[in-house]
């Protein structure tokens, strides 16, 4: 059985960031469930709207965003819609709107050459033998076993090295449903929807490439409803539904306590999502999981002798960063809070109605 210093086991931004920038003198293995390129296969569902703090990491890389990577057209503010108060606010906002599918398989491209990539492949089942870790994962139907000293969860938010490193651990989720039209609205918009009769957490819609797409984070019971609820809703508010093109469902984690961040233990780390690093107020997370794989990947390459312990207090910075926005969430989650901050206008860009 093959041996290796390192088994990183997902290439979305956090592995995709940490294959890239770990030294060439590690033996490492990346398992990853997308395949190495074109639209079939796992597509991760997002909104992908890349927020200033993911465009900061990039510059401390020196790496520019290619252009295929980008979708049209660049959108300047956000429409936050709350339906309880019935108040509409225009938010500024710097997101750059990309192809996150793209843009993943764009950061897989950036791996050099000495890191072991394994595509289309999932990995099953994680043991502890001795000082290493076994991983039994399938690629191309064909299952394998390797072992490695160290092991890095970058498989987002159902992440199994989560579950096997703390299976008495759980951390609210949510449903995020989106539905894909074809963009029919005169002038393509982002917006944010609060209405706490079909969630307690947001809806969002955003503007893609001749797409409109349109979800949200529902509780787990009863997604589909709530979502089909909400689209009746905004219908009636002037939203253009054709007939949906495509449908993506998945976990997303919405940290609401401390100790929802988990930073893995024993020779084991979590990076991004599967830590728990998004925030909860935005559900923004790839700027924490470009973040997180910087700090592991700098730990791992100055050969850090407590890499565990170094890492719980390197993210420190992002932990209590994340543990605002449980808080900020809570202010705009909450009906009365949230009339409260939109009805003062603060910040708000109102837009001039057609002449
Ligand atoms: C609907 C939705 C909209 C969002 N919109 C935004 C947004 O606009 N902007 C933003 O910043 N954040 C957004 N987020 C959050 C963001 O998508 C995540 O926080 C971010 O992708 C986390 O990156 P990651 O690398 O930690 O995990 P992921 O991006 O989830 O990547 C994990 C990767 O691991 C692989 N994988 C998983 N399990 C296995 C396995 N067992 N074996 C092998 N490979 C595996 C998969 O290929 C996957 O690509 C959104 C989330 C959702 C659900």
């Amino acid at each position: 059985m093959e041996h290796y210093d390192i088994a990183i086991i997902g290439l979305g931004p956090a592995g995709a960031t940490l294959a890239r920038i770990l030294e060439p003198q590690f033996k490492i293995i990346a398992l990853d469930k997308k395949r190495r390129e074109g639209e079939d296969g796992f597509q991760k569902p997002c909104g992908g709207l890349l927020a200033p703090d993911a465009q900061r990491s990039f510059i401390r890389s020196g790496i520019n965003l290619p252009v295929h990577v980008l979708a049209n057209p660049q959108i300047f503010s956000v429409k936050t819609i709350d339906l309880q108060s019935n108040i509409t606010c225009n938010y500024q906002r710097s997101y750059i709107n990309i192809n996150r599918h793209a843009f993943d398989l764009w950061l897989k491209t950036l791996i050099p050459q000495t890191v072991d990539i394994r595509h289309d492949t999932l990995c099953k089942r994680i043991e502890k033998e001795g000082d290493s870790y076994r991983l039994t994962f399938e690629e191309n139907g064909v299952t394998q076993e390797i072992t490695a000293q160290y092991i890095v969860g970058a498989d987002g938010a159902n992440s199994l090295l989560r579950r096997t490193l703390y299976p008495q651990h759980s951390i609210r989720k949510y449903q995020a449903i989106q539905q894909w039209f074809k963009e029919l609205h005169a002038r393509p918009f982002y917006s944010c929807i609060f209405d706490n009769q079909v969630t307690d957490c947001y809806s969002w819609s955003m503007s893609k490439d001749g797409y409109f797409i349109f979800g949200g984070a529902f509780p787990m019971k009863e997604g589909k409803k709530r979502f089909f609820h909400l689209k009746e809703k905004m219908t009636e508010r002037g939203f253009v539904f054709s007939s949906p093109e495509k449908e993506e469902k998945c976990i997303v984690l919405c940290p609401s306590k401390w100790r929802d961040f988990v930073c893995g233990k024993d020779n084991a780390f979590l990076i991004g999502e599967a830590a728990g690093f998004i925030s909860a107020s935005s559900l923004e997370g790839i700027s924490y999981a470009l973040d997180s794989a910087e700090i592991l990947g700098n730990i791992f390459n100055e050969q850090n002798s407590r890499p565990n312990a170094v890492y719980q207090k390197r993210t420190g910075k992002i932990r209590r960063k994340l543990f605002a926005k449980v808080i900020k969430a809570k202010i705009l989650t909450s009906a009365w809070s949230r009339k409260l901050v939109m009805k003062s206008r603060f910040a708000d860009v109102p837009v001039i109605p057609d002449m």
